[in-house]
C-alpha cells in the first residue's frame, strides 16, 4: 500500500493544470457531479451537457478531455452503450438507403446483385458526417462511456484541485467582471485558457488582468514559459502567472530575461496559499488601475 502511494504522489498530470479541468474535478470532489453519462445531442452526436455546462468548451474538447483524464486513471470510464460506426471515419449518424424504384432493365443486374449483397450483410448505410458508403455487417461498434471520478486518486486530487470558487464571487463582490475558467480569443485568432480574466469594471470591453496558475509536485520548469507566448496573443494590462510551489531554477532564469513580456510570477508553497495571494495581488494592482483612469 505505501509502495503505491509513494509512486502516486511521483505521478502529476499536467491536465490538472487546466482550468476547465480544474472546475470538473472540483465539482466530481464536491458531489455536484457524480456521473456524466451520455445524451445524444440534436445533431446526432453523443455530448456530457453537465461537463459542458462547468467547463464551457465544445463537444469534441471534451470528449477528448475526458478520454484523457480516463487514460490518466482520474477518472473511470464505463461502457453506458454500444452503438454502430462508420468503418471509415466513426460517424455514427447515418442515411439507410432503401434500394427500389424503377430501376432501367440495364441497371437490374446491379440491383439483383445489390440486394443480394444487402441480404448477406445487411443494408446499405451512408455516414451523415463525410457519406461514407457501407453495408450494416461492416459496421464497426462504438462504445459510448460514462465517466465518474476514480475514488482511489480522492485524496489526492483534493490536494491539487484547487477551490477558486470563494475568491471569484469574493471580486465580483467588489463590481469586477471575472471570467473563470476564461477563454480570450488572441490577437492571433487562437483561442487561449487561462485560469481567470478580470476587468475591474463590471461593463469593461478590456481585460485587466489574466492569471495563470501552475501546479506541481516539484519545481514548475520553462514549460511554464507557454504564458508568455499567450500573454503577448492577448490584450491584457497585467498578466500573472501563479506557480505552486516554486519555479525551477531555469525556468526564474528565463523569465528574469523575458520580463519585457510584463508576466508577474508569484510563487505559493501549497494550494491552499493561492486565494489570499491572488486575491492580495488583484486588490493591489486595482488599486493602482483605477487611480491612473
Ligand atoms: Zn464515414
Amino acid at each position: 500500500m505505501s509502495e503505491e502511494k509513494s509512486s502516486e504522489e511521483g505521478r502529476f498530470s499536467p491536465l490538472l493544470n487546466r482550468s476547465d479541468v480544474q472546475v470538473l474535478l472540483k465539482a466530481f470532489i464536491d458531489g455536484a457531479l457524480a456521473d456524466l453519462k451520455p445524451e445524444l445531442n440534436q445533431a446526432g452526436e453523443f455530448t456530457y451537457p453537465d461537463a459542458e455546462k462547468i467547463m464551457g468548451s465544445s463537444t469534441k474538447n471534451i470528449v477528448e478531455t475526458l478520454e484523457s483524464l480516463a487514460e490518466e486513471e482520474i477518472l473511470v470510464r464505463e461502457e453506458s452503450m454500444t452503438v454502430l460506426a462508420c468503418p471509415e471515419c466513426g460517424d455514427t449518424r447515418f442515411l439507410i438507403e432503401i434500394s427500389g424504384g424503377q430501376p432501367a432493365s440495364a441497371e437490374a443486374r446491379s440491383k439483383v446483385i445489390e440486394s443480394l449483397v444487402s441480404s448477406l450483410l445487411g443494408r446499405r448505410l451512408i455516414c451523415v458526417a463525410e457519406k461514407h458508403a457501407f453495408h450494416e455487417g461492416e459496421g464497426v461498434p462504438k462504445k459510448i462511456y460514462s465517466y465518474r471520478l476514480n475514488e482511489n486518486k480522492r485524496s489526492l486530487l483534493e490536494k491539487w484541485v484547487m477551490d477558486l470558487k470563494p475568491l471569484v464571487e469574493a471580486l465580483r463582490a467588489k463590481g469586477w467582471r471575472v471570467d473563470y475558467p476564461a477563454r480570450i480569443i488572441g490577437k492571433s485568432g487562437v483561442e487561449h485558457v487561462f485560469t481567470l480574466a478580470v476587468s475591474y469594471r463590471e461593463e469593461s470591453e478590456t481585460v485587466d488582468a489574466v492569471i495563470d496558475i501552475i501546479v506541481s509536485s516539484k519545481p514548475v520548469d520553462e514549460s511554464a514559459l507557454s504564458i508568455v507566448l499567450k500573454a503577448m496573443d492577448v490584450k491584457a494590462d497585467k498578466k500573472l502567472l501563479l506557480v505552486v510551489p516554486s519555479l525551477s531554477d531555469r525556468a526564474r532564469t528565463l523569465f528574469d530575461y523575458y520580463k519585457t513580456y510584463d508576466v508577474y510570477i508569484l510563487e505559493c508553497q501549497t494550494v491552499s496559499e493561492i486565494s489570499d495571494a491572488l486575491f492580495d495581488i488583484l486588490t493591489s494592482l486595482a488599486k493602482i488601475k483605477l487611480k491612473e483612469v
